[in-house]
């Protein structure tokens, strides 16, 4: 069974599964429930939270039979959502741990729809009924009262979120043996297969606390063997799972060789994995680790990697054990399994066998990765650590796609960009493992803004600097997100007739000159020129965001020495930035979804707080004596805001956001911004002039 745990933070995930460990033997039960051993990271550690997908592999006996289970960790802080969801890819089944106190969260609904989307099939576990017990002092009735809730609330979720068969099929039922209860803290929990087969009522549960006899409770009703006989039971195993997840997630004939291998799980067909997580070692240099769909892994296998086009061997097969991996000397499909080796590897990454490397299509992209929205400025105290640091900051986006590292051009900075403040402080930390000994500054963070047009602009005119090779563009709102599926019709009609080159992700140039797709060395530097102009915008050299720019004219010199890719690039460039300049642009700054909870006497406090940040309210949702309060917040108004919640509602607020979109930054706010931005990164005061870009001032530009 390929098995995770997902839950919203402090639900008791790592307790949960440090709990499982320890029944493997791998740990001594002892030390289980204070060591965390997922949390193998000294940071996460600190922390308390998890961070890093860590795999591993446990065997459960049940009579005759042995099942392995590969656990494979999720990370549960809302700023890493775009991992859990590549960690779904690894699991067909999901333990939700869900405290019963609290309840379900903003956070276990996120993780169980991303799991609902996968296809990985959720069950229930509901944790910390001890405190029901010793803290609420709640009686038999009650409790059963406060599952029921839980119960339903959840099933809620999966007839939201669920598709059609698997609304019926994923829903929980505590006669359907799919939903536990315990306390991962205490290691006892049973499912009503448990609780029968041991003439187990919920009143000796009571009284065993009541008569401090707890710990009896792990020899008569240990948890590890009620959760993992549960995920055996209601988990499928790969052979079944595998029929219906790879047609979500892999988007190739499923009546191919290849469709065919993986969608029966076949040890003799074409080896295919997934890579869902990818980590440096200090020996060992970059460790991959994923699902094989189908085929065998060895030692020595020469593998091909689809996205980064090239071919390498497998140097150590071998599967996790908490923090340490296990080297065998094969594994075959439907296991989760690490690959040392191979250099250009990268989350998400497809690996297939060099034999069926031919027209092989990789598995869907996760589409979670969301733009940075913090970025810090990081400088060696010692320039000549310079290279070092640069090496180990290379390394970061490798572990993390959702950390962003470059160079500022203008201003020579190293910029490292992320989702949050925690985001970016942890992947300090983790620079720090990489570049041990080397000492460096680190500014505070600031917002990365992003620049638009609202309008359809005049057309703009521009000359390669040696004044041979003329451009001539306009520039609109690009109307829809650039995402090639979910294009209609009539736009595909358009869009197929005209050759188009990507710049930024969501930016977009059409060339309606008919003529420069055929130049096909001229073509690729118009390319490079789009994208170069999309790095830094007009009004503050922030990048551009959702621009359409159309290529009306080009005139190109005939003679090869004058339209070098350096001019060809620095032409479209400049007359991109003036056509932008003419389109009224605009500063787009990055809004946060956040979701307040708070006990309900406290929410007009905390929605004061969030609307005297500009935060926009959009609800209320009673949850018990609780309310969450959901809206949204510009990052830039969020810094402090954790300190100001905490100390007006004594602690009693949880605070979550997670990048949600772009608006139009208040002109006035805007304007100032601006004026700094160009200070700091050495421009000149004033934004460009877009009238040296128009036709009759065109030798101006
Ligand atoms: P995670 O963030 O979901 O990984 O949660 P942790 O496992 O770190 O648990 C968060 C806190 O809840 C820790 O202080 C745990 O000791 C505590 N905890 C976890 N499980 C239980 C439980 O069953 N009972 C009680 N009373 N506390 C628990």
């Amino acid at each position: 069974r390929n098995l995770g745990v997902i839950a919203h933070i402090d639900h008791g995930k790592t307790t949960l599964t440090d709990s499982l460990l320890a029944s493997t033997g791998l740990l001594s039960s002892k030390i289980a429930g204070s060591a965390r051993v997922l949390d193998y990271l000294e940071e996460e550690q600190k922390r308390g939270i998890t961070i890093k997908t860590a795999n591993i592999s446990l065997l459960h006996r049940m009579g005759p039979d042995s099942f392995v289970i590969n656990l494979v960790d999720t990370p549960g802080h809302v700023d890493f959502t775009g991992k859990v969801a590549r960690a779904l890819r690894a699991i067909d089944g999901a333990i939700v741990v869900v405290d019963a106190v609290e309840g379900i969260m903003a956070q276990t609904e996120t993780v169980t729809r991303q799991a609902l989307e996968e296809r990985v099939c959720p069950v229930l576990f509901i944790n910390k009924v001890d405190r029901l017990i010793t803290e609420l002092k709640f009686d038999a009735a009650q409790i059963q009262e406060r599952f029921t809730q839980i119960i339903n609330r959840f099933n809620d979720l999966i007839e939201i979120y669920g598709e059609s068969p698997f609304k019926v099929t994923c829903k929980v039922d505590f006669a359907e043996g799919n939903v536990a209860f315990g306390s991962a803290l205490h290691k006892w929990g049973f499912t009503l297969g448990t609780a029968e087969s041991k003439n187990l009522k919920f009143s000796d549960v009571i009284a065993a606390y009541k008569n401090s006899e707890y710990k009896q409770l792990q020899q008569t009703i240990p948890l590890h063997s009620a959760l993992l006989t549960m995920v055996v039971k209601c988990v499928p195993s790969p052979l079944e799972a595998q029929k219906y997840r790879v047609e979500r997630i892999w988007k190739g004939n499923i009546v191919s060789k290849v469709g065919q291998a993986m969608m029966n799980c076949d040890d003799n067909g074409a080896a295919v994995m997934c890579v869902t997580n990818v980590q440096t070692d200090p020996d060992e240099g970059l460790i991959a680790s994923g699902r094989l769909f189908s085929g065998t892994l060895k030692n020595g296998e020469e593998v091909y990697l689809v996205d980064a086009r090239a071919e390498g061997a497998v140097q150590q097969v071998s599967i996790f054990m908490g923090a340490f991996r296990e080297p065998v000397d094969q594994v075959v499909a439907g296991n989760v399994v690490a690959l040392s080796g191979l250099m250009m590897v990268e989350a998400g990454e497809t690996i297939v066998d060099v034999d069926h490397k031919a027209g092989i299509v990789p598995f869907e992209h996760v589409t979670s990765i969301s733009d940075p929205v913090l970025t810090v400025t990081v400088e060696p105290n010692h320039p000549k650590d310079l290279p070092f640091l640069l090496e180990a900051m290379a390394k970061l986006p490798v572990e993390d796609p959702n950390i962003t590292v470059e160079v500022n051009r203008e201003t020579g900075e190293y910029l490292l960009s992320g989702m949050g403040e925690l985001h970016l402080e942890i992947a300090l930390k983790l620079l720090g493992n990489h570049a041990k000994g080397i000492e460096v500054s680190v500014s505070q963070p600031r917002v990365v803004y992003n620049e638009s047009v609202t309008r359809k602009g005049m057309v703009a005119v521009a000359k390669s600097p040696n004044g041979l090779n003329r451009f001539v563009v306009e520039v609109e709102p690009l109307r829809r997100p650039f995402v090639k599926i979910g294009t209609t019709e009539a736009e595909m009609q358009i869009e197929k007739k005209m050759p188009k080159f990507d710049g930024h992700q969501d930016n977009l140039l059409v060339d309606c000159t008919k003529t420069t797709a055929q130049a096909i060395h001229i073509a690729s530097s118009i390319t490079s020129g789009f994208a170069y102009a999309c790095k830094a915008g007009p009004l503050c050299g922030e990048p551009l965001r959702n621009i359409k720019a159309n290529l009306l004219e080009l005139q190109v010199s005939e003679n090869a020495e004058n339209h070098t890719p350096e001019e060809i690039m620095r032409g479209i460039s400049k007359a991109v930035i003036g056509a932008v300049l003419t389109s009224d642009p605009v500063l787009l700054e990055p809004f946060y979804r956040t979701m307040v909870s708070v006990p309900t006497e406290l929410a007009g406090v905390c929605s004061r707080i969030l609307s005297s940040r500009r935060g926009k309210l959009e609800g209320f949702e009673q949850k018990g004596t609780l309310t969450i309060v959901k809206g949204s917040i510009p990052v830039s108004e969020t810094i402090g805001l954790s300190e100001e919640l905490r100390s007006a509602t004594s602690g009693r607020a949880f605070w979550q956001s997670v990048p949600d979109c772009w608006r139009k930054t208040p002109p006035k706010i805007a304007e100032k911004i601006i004026i700094e931005t160009r200070k700091r990164k050495g421009l000149p005061p004033e934004v460009p002039d877009p009238e040296k870009f128009l036709e009759n001032n065109s030798h101006e530009a």
